[in-house]
């Protein structure tokens, strides 16, 4: 997807703030991070949302649910950490490359 933000990001094309990366996901620091901790994990192949997710999806899928908590217990998150998911325009995606929201610390926003 030579148009998709994301994509450029994992290429190197554009600059990230890296937290994490293995062979199948990369976690970097949200440009406008919306809590204490705000970072975003992004599967390396491209799909564009929830939307599009099929059988192939499901190892990154099942990776990407048990490497989160992981991470936030790495970024001091003990007692719990929040994950948003936002699909489609409706639920407010922007970037249209499949991304997990992690969320944790001082001004949590939503949902309280
Ligand atoms: P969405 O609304 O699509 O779920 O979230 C997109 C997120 O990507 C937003 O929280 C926004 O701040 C973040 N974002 C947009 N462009 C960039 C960028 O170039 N670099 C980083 N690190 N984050 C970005
Ligand atoms: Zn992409």
């Amino acid at each position: 997807m030579s148009d998709c933000l994301f994509c450029k990001i994992i290429a190197g094309d554009i600059p990230s703030d890296k937290v994490y990366e293995d062979d199948q996901v990369l976690v970097f620091k949200d440009i406008n991070p919306k809590a204490e901790v705000h970072l975003l994990m992004i599967p390396k192949a491209h799909v564009a949302s929830l939307d599009e997710l099929t059988a192939e999806h499901d190892a990154v899928i099942a990776h990407m649910m048990r490497t989160l908590p992981k991470l936030a217990k790495e970024q001091g998150l003990a007692d719990g950490f929040r994950t948003i998911i936002n699909t489609g325009k409706g639920g407010g995606q922007v970037v249209f490359h499949l991304h997990a929201h992690l969320l944790g610390g001082n001004n949590l926003p939503g949902f309280e």
